[in-house]
């Protein structure tokens, strides 16, 4: 295995561009070939720094720890103010969220990395991101989420035309009908909200 691989394999595949490249492989690349810094890795934290530096061959020239312990996030939707505008679809590289056009959208949190990257693109502002310690959720493999990444590209390479086949095409045929019931229960979540809101008379 090439190094620039190995190194790619060290890293969280968060892909969430805090280093400073496109994604986790660049900025493995930038390791091998640019001599880029050990420690721009926040989601890897202390253990990844130490890690790249035992495969590197590096001596790490301080004990002190310049990255905290990594914490886990997700991002929530909050499905009563989504407009249903995909923005925040092509911008997640584990394909986590679901939705169609111009209906409520919303996370499938055992897919998602709690990168951040599809809080800035929401225009309505109804993403955020909470930490995985407030509940039990399962965390995100890096291995899975380095697959998921990658078929994300392959997906956006395609370029699909309908929105609602294009959230499909990301899942297994077994997965689907579990997408559809994530889906289902999102829309009576809204739906409560709506109602919960609803004045007569007013
Ligand atoms: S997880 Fe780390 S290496 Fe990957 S993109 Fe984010 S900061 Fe960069
Ligand atoms: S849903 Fe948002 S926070 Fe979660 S992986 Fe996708 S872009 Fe990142
Ligand atoms: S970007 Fe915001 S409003 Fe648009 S679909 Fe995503 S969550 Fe909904």
């Amino acid at each position: 295995m090439a190094i620039i691989e190995e190194i790619n394999d060290l890293l969280p595949q968060t892909q969430c561009k805090l280093c400073g490249y496109q994604n986790c492989m660049g900025y493995a690349q930038g390791i091998v070939d640019d001599d880029a810094a050990l420690d721009l890795c926040p989601p890897g934290g202390e253990p990844t720094r130490v890690s790249l530096a035992a495969k590197m061959g590096i001596t790490l020239s301080s004990e002190r720890v310049l990255l905290p312990v990594p914490k886990r996030f997700f991002a929530l939707i909050d499905e009563g103010s989504c407009i249903g505008c995909t923005k925040c679809l092509a911008e997640c590289p584990t394909d986590a969220i679901i939705g169609a056009k111009a209906r409520v959208h919303t996370t499938v949190e055992k897919w998602c990395t709690g990168c951040g990257l599809c809080v800035p693109v929401c225009p309505v502002d109804c993403i955020e991101i909470k930490d995985k310690s407030d509940v039990a959720k399962n965390s995100l493999s890096s291995k899975t989420a380095r697959q998921r990444y990658e078929r994300h590209l392959q997906r956006l390479e395609k370029k699909y035309e309908n929105t609602f086949e294009q959230t499909y095409v990301t899942f297994d045929r077994s997965s689907k009908e579990e997408m559809r019931s994530i889906i289902k229960a999102a829309v009576a979540r809204k739906n409560t909200k709506e109602e919960s809101v609803y004045e007569p008379g007013t």
